[in-house]
């Protein structure tokens, strides 16, 4: 899973621009990470749709590769889906949880006070359901573990006389989590039950819990969670198996909520708090794509804040210049070193290197320094029309920068090429351009 994502990006290394081709190849592998991860089929058409859509009407900012680029879109579009966490106010509060049986309301109950415990807060724990025989005891113990207080009574068959109760025992507790009954499936019974107790305690905030195998079966139980009792936000239990919790990018998306807590194993301490980056780069089964996003976002806002004047769109209309390559340089080397903006993306950057002779990327990194001594040993007249510059000129630039002729020779040789690129694109008309961009 994702590796054929980082196959296809691959494919798109030292591309400076996508083809629609290339943008439906990484959309396709993107919806199959993400069907696969249980996320809600129209929820990855839409997805799709935006990435698409964006991926062919932006330009890459000077310097970064399409593939750079299109993961930055990528990352965005995610989070925009996905969402920041659920606010979680350090203060006093009430939270109700819900969920089917087996969801993993009564561990999260208690994951949640040891959570509350050690932000400095006195957290409480009731006990509501009557239903699952054992109930009482398990929440008990699991308390006993998170040195919380608890509150159940097992003698007492109504939940809402135990929420009341619970409520008045325990008020000198700070947090109140009220742990409910789930049934095995969505019963009136339990809508009716959670209802009654919502409308006794009136929660500071409703949590869903979902077991991260919840699947496609998420919209429907969100629905009616929403429905009953407002969701304001998600818990996803059980990420520390195989499934990815896709399922609750739909629950979020139904409910127009977040999502608050992961829960990622069965011990009171194995709660985190939700955080976009990690769970999207999880769902894609990619490296860090805040890290690459963000690292693109620098460069392009430095590259403008340096030189206002410079504007890469002008690249298109009049002519390439040493100083355009010079700026697209310099955009390159603020992403950092090339070998580290491939390493995070793991795979992609492992797997490539792996297919380079070892001092590859040496080379190139080296023949970009030296490129960039022998341009500032240059003159203001040899930058704006280099293809003026002949043998003696080249002799003396050599002697400047201490750099072989041989070099200066190849950075002009490179030059050439990247302007008679540019130019099969210039003089032609927009319709044509866009056209054939998108070939
Ligand atoms: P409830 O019926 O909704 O109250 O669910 P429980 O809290 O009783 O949890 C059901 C089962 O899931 C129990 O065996 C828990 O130990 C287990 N469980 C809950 N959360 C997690 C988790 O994050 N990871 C793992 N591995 N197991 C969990
Ligand atoms: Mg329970």
């Amino acid at each position: 899973l994702g590796s054929s994502l980082r196959g296809t990006l691959e494919t798109l290394q030292g591309k400076t621009r996508l083809s629609e081709e290339d943008v439906e190849a990484v959309v396709r592998e993107i919806q199959r990470s993400l069907l696969q991860a249980d996320v809600d089929v129209s929820l990855v058409m839409e997805l799709s749709d935006s990435i698409k859509t964006r991926a062919l009407k932006e330009e890459p900012p000077g310097g970064t590769s399409a593939r750079d680029h299109v993961l930055k879109i990528v990352y965005e579009e995610m989070v925009a889906i996905v969402g920041e966490s659920t606010e979680i106010p350090l203060e006093p509060q009430t939270i109700l949880l819900a969920g089917l049986q087996g969801s993993g309301k009564t561990t999260s109950a208690a994951k949640m006070a040891w959570w509350f415990s050690k932000k400095g807060l006195r957290p409480a724990v009731i006990q509501t359901d009557t239903f699952r025989p054992g109930a009482y005891d398990q929440a008990k113990q699991m308390c006993e573990r998170a040195e919380v207080e608890f509150y159940g009574d097992p003698d007492e068959s109504d939940p809402v006389t135990i929420a009341r109760e619970g409520l008045e025992a325990t008020e000198d507790a700070d947090v109140h989590i009220v742990d409910t009954a789930g049934r095995h499936g969505l019963e009136d019974e339990l809508i009716a039950e959670i209802e009654e107790i919502e409308g006794l305690v009136s929660p500071d905030l409703s949590l869903l819990v979902f077991d991260a195998a919840i699947g496609q079966g998420a919209k429907e139980q969100a629905r009616q969670f929403e429905e009953a009792i407002g969701i304001d936000g998600v818990m996803i239990t059980k990420l520390d198996g195989t499934a990815k919790g896709g399922g609750a990018l739909t629950a979020v998306n139904e409910t127009d909520s977040s999502i608050a807590f992961l829960g990622t194993g069965e011990t009171v301490q194995d709660i985190e708090r939700f955080e976009p980056n990690g769970f999207i780069s999880r769902l894609l089964g990619m490296g860090d794509l805040k890290q690459l996003s963000e690292r693109v976002e620098r460069a392009m806002s430095e590259t403008q804040a340096e030189d206002e004047d410079w504007d890469p769109e002008d690249i298109m209309k009049g002519s390439f210049t040493l100083k355009d390559m010079q700026k697209q340089m310099e955009a390159m080397n603020k992403m950092g070193p090339l070998d580290q903006i491939m390493d995070m993306i793991p795979g992609l950057g492992g797997g490539l290197m792996d297919q380079l002779p070892d001092d590859a990327m040496d080379v190139t990194q080296n023949r970009m320094r030296s490129f960039e001594i022998i341009m500032d040993s240059m003159t203001e007249g040899e930058m704006e029309n280099p293809r003026g510059v002949g043998a003696s000129q080249v002799r003396r630039i050599s002697r400047g920068s201490g750099q072989d002729e041989e070099t200066v020779r190849e950075l002009l040789e490179q030059h050439k090429m990247m302007e008679q690129t540019l130019k099969q694109f210039q003089g032609m008309g927009d319709g044509d351009m866009q056209r054939m961009m998108k070939k």
